[in-house]
C-alpha cells in the first residue's frame, strides 16, 4: 500500500497566493504585447489547471486525515470493549473458581476423613477407589487453585507481600516437600546452594509455588538419574535471559533434571497458556497435569521482578531456571560474608601449616 501524499493546506495556501501573484506580474509584462496573447491565455489556463488538482488533492487529504481519525476513534472503542471484556473473563473465572474451591475442600476433607478411618475402616476393596477419589478431588483443586491464580494475575489483583528471604534453608524445606515424589520414582534430590548467596527480598509464598511446580515438573518428565537444585549469584551480563536489565545482579536457581528434555521448538510456548508437549496418559489424569503451570511460574517470576528461562537437551534433560534480583546492598554483605569466610578458613590454614612444619 502506497502512503498517501500529505500536503498541509497552509503551505498549500501560500503557494497558490505566491504563484497567482508571479502569474499576476508577467501577464501585466506580457500584456504590452499584443503577440503573446495566446501565450497569456496559456499560462492563466495552466495556473487555473494546477489550483484545480491543488484544491481536490486538498480535499483528498482532508477526506484521508477524517478516515484515519474515525478509525482511531474505532480501534480505540474496540481495545477498550476487549479490555472491559477480558476483566469480565477473569472476573467470571475468578468468581467461578471461588465457588468450586469450598464443595471440592468440602470432598477432600471427608475423603481425608474416611481413608483415615472415622467412619468406620475401610474394606480392602474400598481403599482403591477412595483413594482415587482423594487423587482426582486434589487434582481439581490444583487446577481451580491453577485457574484463579491465572484469573487474578490477568486482572493485575495478584498480590506481592516481600519479606527478606535466606535462601538455602527456604529451598531445603521446598525440596523436602518434593523428596518422597522423587524417592517414589528412584530420582535422587539434591542441593548445590552455598551458604555465602545474599539474602532477598521477595515474597516467600510465590517463590515456593514456583519452585514446587519446577521440581514437580522436573520429577514427572525425568524417568531415571536425579534432579539438582542449583543456586548461583549472577550479573546481569551474565545472564542468559535477554529481558533482564544488564546492571542488576540476580540469584539464579536452577531445577536441573536429566527428563526427557524438550525440543527447540517447543522451549518457549511451553510457557503460553494450557500449552503441553508431552502431557501423561490420558486415563492419569494426576501425571497428566494442566499445561498451566510453567505459564503461573512465569508470570509469577516477573511479577517478583525476575524471570524464568529454560535451556534444554532433549533425550538428556533440562534446566529451568528462576531469576531472582538482589538488593545490591545485600549483595555487598553476602560479598563481605564470603570473603570473611575465605579469610577465616586462609587463616586456619595458615595457622595449620605453621603447626606441622
Ligand atoms: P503441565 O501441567 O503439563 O506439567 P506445565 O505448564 O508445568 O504444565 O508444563 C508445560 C509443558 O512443558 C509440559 O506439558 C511439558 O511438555 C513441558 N515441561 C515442563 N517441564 C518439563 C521438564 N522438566 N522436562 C521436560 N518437559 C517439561
Amino acid at each position: 500500500m502506497r502512503a498517501p501524499v500529505r500536503f498541509s493546506s497552509v503551505a498549500l495556501a501560500a503557494v497558490a497566493v505566491f504563484a497567482f501573484t508571479a502569474l499576476y506580474v508577467s501577464d501585466r509584462e506580457l500584456a504590452r504585447s499584443p503577440a503573446m496573447t495566446t501565450l497569456r491565455y496559456g499560462l492563466w489556463a495552466m495556473g487555473a489547471a494546477t489550483l484545480i488538482a491543488l484544491t481536490l488533492a486538498l480535499v483528498h487529504e482532508r477526506r484521508l486525515t477524517r478516515r484515519v481519525a474515525e478509525r482511531s476513534t474505532e480501534l480505540e472503542r474496540l481495545s477498550a470493549e476487549l479490555l472491559r471484556a477480558n476483566r469480565a473473563k477473569s472476573e467470571f473465572l475468578a468468581n467461578v473458581s471461588h465457588e468450586l474451591r469450598t464443595p471440592l475442600n468440602a470432598i477432600v476433607g471427608f475423603v481425608d476423613l474416611l481413608r483415615d478411618g472415622v467412619y468406620g475402616e475401610l474394606q480392602p476393596r474400598q481403599v482403591g477407589p477412595v483413594q482415587r477419589i482423594e487423587a482426582s478431588a486434589l487434582h481439581l483443586r490444583h487446577l481451580v487453585d491453577q485457574v484463579l491464580d491465572l484469573a487474578k494475575m490477568t486482572a493485575g489483583r495478584m498480590e506481592v507481600h516481600t519479606e527478606r528471604l535466606d535462601l538455602r534453608p527456604f529451598v531445603l524445606e521446598v525440596a523436602t516437600e518434593v523428596e518422597p515424589l522423587a524417592n517414589e520414582r528412584g530420582l535422587a534430590l539434591s542441593m548445590a546452594i552455598p551458604a555465602s548467596l545474599p539474602r532477598l527480598r521477595t515474597d516467600p509464598s510465590h517463590l515456593r509455588q514456583v519452585l514446587v511446580n519446577l521440581l514437580g515438573n522436573a520429577v514427572k518428565y525425568t524417568t531415571e538419574g536425579g534432579i539438582v537444585v542449583r543456586g548461583r549469584i549472577m550479573s546481569g551480563e551474565d545472564a542468559v535471559a535477554p529481558s533482564l536489565p544488564p546492571d542488576g545482579i540476580w540469584v539464579a536457581l536452577s531445577v536441573i533434571d536429566t527428563g526427557i528434555g524438550i525440543a527447540v521448538d517447543d522451549r518457549e510456548r511451553i510457557f503460553d497458556e494450557f500449552e503441553q508437549v508431552n502431557a501423561g496418559p490420558r486415563g492419569d489424569s494426576v501425571r497428566r497435569g494442566t499445561g498451566l503451570g510453567l505459564s503461573i511460574s512465569r508470570r509469577l517470576a516477573r511479577l517478583l521482578g525476575g524471570e524464568i528461562t529454560v535451556e534444554s537437551e532433549v533425550g538428556r534433560g533440562s534446566t529451568f531456571t528462576v531469576w531472582l534480583p538482589v538488593d545490591p546492598v545485600d549483595a555487598k554483605a553476602a560479598l563481605l560474608r564470603a570473603s570473611g569466610q575465605v579469610a577465616a578458613i586462609s587463616e586456619v590454614a595458615t595457622a595449620s601449616s605453621r603447626r606441622d612444619p
